[in-house]
């Protein structure tokens, strides 16, 4: 149903724009270039489609067939930037072996952004009518903050959307959130032969790192989830003292927290505080300060919610549908926080983030199938 040489061609132009995300990687050119491209096809496609600024060098495109009466809307959403190429051979060489194409980003997720321009196609040729709006967005920077996502849930709404990240043309239905914590311990810098007036922040830190530890474990047995896994919790930055022969004043840590859906913000942040109150409480002269860096949602979708029925509908083998839970973040926590029921389906290949990467284009025709379908199921009055 869908076009695939069209599938094909869009891909192999899409993984020869170096869109690599320039707060990843210096000198990575961002998403103009990449964006301009689905731009233009959105429009020769016949689709509305607009160009939103968010800063310098950083853009959404955002692509719409308005519906032809009162149905309902849905958006499909992917990401245009990429990781870094640095030890890759041929990072935007877009060469084609034993199905499959090779490229940074073809997995994750031009493959899912030719996908998409697919259904653009089919519905512009075969010049199918949707009751509802079919949004088509490609948002800049998922694997950095997600500023693109977080610019266009301003200005966008949806009865549902479709997160078209890589998932082996499984059905995703959950994945969990994360919390980044900075927690600094204060020493008193002294001399380092005036053990009397010293006080050591990095071995104070050492109580911490401790007690983090024992809360590491307890996070890994107690909290599970039925597709996500285990919660977790690591300590991937530490820095403290200025100086050798110097009483260290200061110590300072990061710590990372992975959450499960239905975890909440002011639970997981009031977990760490305790560990602090408490050593205070043992020693007069342990001292720390505990500050919220970054929270993301978790998030989670009934299996019996209309855009996951849609959607498994559309697969066309019902019985075989297979439901699975990411153990990392995505945009998808966004749309789930503004209120849009979200789902997620991509096509399958391996490499991500590493340096071979690749898709599996016949999952990638697949994938612009069932997102057709899924369309032309959902978006009804
Ligand atoms: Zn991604």
């Amino acid at each position: 149903m869908v076009n695939n040489n069209f599938i094909t061609t869009t891909l192999v132009d899409l993984v020869k724009i170096n869109s690599v995300n320039p707060d990843l990687e210096k000198g990575g050119p961002g998403e103009i270039e990449i964006g301009t491209y689905i731009h233009n096809t959105l429009l020769t496609l016949g689709f509305h489609s607009t160009i939103a600024t968010i800063s310098d060098g950083r853009m959404n495109i955002v692509g719409k067939r308005a519906g032809a009466s009162k149905g309902r809307s849905l958006i499909l959403n992917a990401h245009m930037d990429t990781v870094g190429v640095k030890g890759m051979n041929d990072p935007f060489g877009a060469t084609i072996k034993d199905g499959k194409l090779f490229g940074r980003g073809a997995y994750d997720m031009k493959g899912s952004i030719a996908a998409m321009l697919g259904v653009a196609k089919t519905i512009s040729d075969q010049n199918i009518k949707l009751p509802g709006d079919l949004i088509l967005t490609f948002v800049a920077d998922e694997e950095y903050e997600s500023i693109g996502t977080q610019a266009l849930l301003k200005d966008i709404s949806a009865d549902a959307c479709i997160v078209t990240e890589p998932t082996e043309l499984k059905i995703c239905l959950a994945h969990r959130g994360f919390g980044v914590y900075e927690i600094t311990t204060h020493g008193l810098a002294a001399h380092g032969g005036l053990h009397k007036v010293g006080i050591d922040a990095n071995l104070k830190m050492g109580k911490v790192l401790y007690e983090l530890g024992q809360l590491s474990q307890r996070v890994t047995s107690a909290k599970k989830h039925q597709l996500c896994g285990e919660a977790s919790l690591h300590v991937p930055l530490i820095n403290g003292g200025q100086s050798l022969f110097i009483y260290a004043n200061q110590c300072t840590i990061n710590v990372e927290r992975r959450t499960l859906p239905g975890e909440e913000e002011s639970i997981v942040y009031q977990e760490l505080r305790n560990i602090l109150t408490q050593l205070h409480s043992e020693d007069k002269d342990f001292n720390a300060t505990i500050k919220q860096l970054i929270w993301r949602n978790p998030y989670e979708i009934a299996k019996d919610s209309s855009i996951v029925k849609a959607l498994s509908n559309s697969i066309g083998r019902a019985n075989s549908v297979e439901y699975i839970g990411h153990t990392w973040w995505e945009d998808s926590g966004l749309f789930g926080q503004a209120g849009i029921p979200t789902v997620i389906i991509g096509p399958k290949g391996g490499g991500i983030h590493q340096q071979e990467e690749w898709v599996e284009l016949n999952s990638v025709f697949e994938l612009s199938t069932i997102l057709l379908n899924t369309a032309i199921n959902f978006c009804q009055e």
